[in-house]
């Protein structure tokens, strides 16, 4: 750590690509070649990232033209790309539908026409997938049967809304409706939420079936699949969960008479989370009497966000000694100008942590590198790709001339 922090400085994510590597082959194997697995792009995307993702045989999904244009500067086919989003624009979904993305995940009724009036313009039949929401919303260990509909994402099921934008399009030409979509959440650990989606979904596919006579061949059941960030999570394996949503949806469709349709996930969090850690070095520590002692580092809210946006746990361990010191309630906050700037909320660390010491959070793969921001012009760390013992950076750090180079004065 303490070779990795003189090299790279701090603070910075290292990553492992044997893990990440291995993730990959673990979600792919679990659930075959009668299946597609897509990396959620969005969790942390680089171009190192999207060549071993299409060296271990894996899709993609994009939600945004950045996102896209990564993809496609790194070598992912084309064909092999999903992109997503509630607001896709004019440009983007132009640029998707002439690389000849594999699919395009409709998300409201006026995209349906956009997407099928572009489509056709480029003399292009676009694949197609619509997504629904099936009025499940799954968080950590819970889920909630309501207050679903109420957010940006997808088109209901409930009122008929769905099967309508199914109608709607089948009948444009420039559209190959292939399948439908469902993502009901994140940090999901209980099946049961994905149990209740797939039965909808089904539902839908049988009324589609009854309607038009046609069996979509496809259907998406998303990503969200939990991770362990401290020792109380408990997720499932890749196979696990592959068994489950394998046996959910054929029960499903042997009972609504329809062949089986091929599935998709998307983890994200699952392949990326566990496989990186931050780096930091303490600065100030201030002990506040009776409360807690409060632990700075030279990074914070800017690097990981997710404590501040979403309550999020992390773990964290003194790295670069052993201590035999007795342990001290802690928090550990960054450097930014907000009191909310907090990485790891609860924490033990040894009493005689002292300036220069280094500290490491573990599991900052997913939206840590891929949310940071330049709050207060910090400058954003960077990605060091670990493998067979040597490191090499795959993104690098900000520099304060990136910084000067977009303010143009
Ligand atoms: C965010 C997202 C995912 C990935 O979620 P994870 O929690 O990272 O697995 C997958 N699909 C869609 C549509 C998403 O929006």
């Amino acid at each position: 750590m303490t070779d990795l922090a003189e090299e790279f400085g701090t603070p910075a994510y290292f990553l492992d690509e044997a893990d990440f590597r291995a993730r990959c082959r673990a979600w792919a194997e679990a659930f075959g070649p009668d299946a597609d697995v897509f990396y959620a792009g969005k969790a942390f995307l680089s171009r190192a990232i999207v060549r071993w993702l299409t060296e271990e045989g894996l899709n993609l999904d994009v939600c945004s033209g950045g996102e896209l244009t990564t993809a496609l500067s790194a070598g992912m086919p084309a064909e092999r790309i999903a992109f997503h989003g509630n607001n896709k624009s004019e440009h983007e979904i132009r640029t998707a539908v002439e690389a000849g993305v594999g699919r395009i995940v409709l998300d409201s009724f006026p995209e349906i026409v956009r997407v099928a009036h572009i489509a056709q313009s480029l003399g292009r039949r676009q694949p197609v997938q619509i997504r629904v929401t099936v009025g499940v919303e799954a968080h950590t260990h819970e889920f909630i049967a309501t207050a679903h509909e109420d957010q940006k994402f997808g088109i209901a099921l409930a009122g008929g809304q769905a099967a309508e934008a199914v109608r709607r399009a089948l009948r444009l030409d420039g559209l190959e409706l292939i399948g439908i979509h469902s993502h009901i959440g994140s940090q999901i650990f209980d099946m049961a939420g994905f149990e209740v989606s797939a039965r909808r979904v089904v539902q839908l596919l049988a009324e589609v079936r009854d309607e038009h006579g046609v069996e979509l061949p496809e259907i998406d059941l998303g990503g969200g699949l939990g991770i362990a960030y401290t020792s109380e999570d408990d997720p499932r394996e890749p196979h696990e969960i592959a068994k489950a949503l394998n046996e959910i949806v054929t029960r499903e469709c042997e009972a609504a008479g329809l062949r089986t349709p091929r599935i998709s996930v998307e983890p994200g969090r699952a392949i990326v989370g566990p496989t990186a850690f931050t780096l930091y070095e303490v600065g100030t520590v201030k002990p506040l009497d009776g409360l807690r002692t409060y632990v700075s580092v030279d990074g914070g809210m800017s690097d990981n966000i997710r404590t501040a946006l979403y309550d999020a746990e992390y773990s964290v361990n003194l790295v670069s000694r052993t201590s035999d010191a007795a342990p001290m309630l802690s928090r550990v906050v960054g450097k930014h100008c907000e009191s909310g700037d907090i990485v790891v909320r609860d924490a033990f660390l040894p009493s005689d942590l002292a300036p220069g010491d280094l500290i490491a959070v573990p599991a900052t793969g997913a939206y840590c590198r891929s949310m940071a921001s330049n709050y207060n012009h910090a400058l954003r760390p960077p990605v060091v790709a670990v493998r067979d013992g040597e490191a090499r950076v795959i993104v690098r750090r900000e520099t304060e001339e990136d910084l000067l180079r977009l303010d143009v004065g």
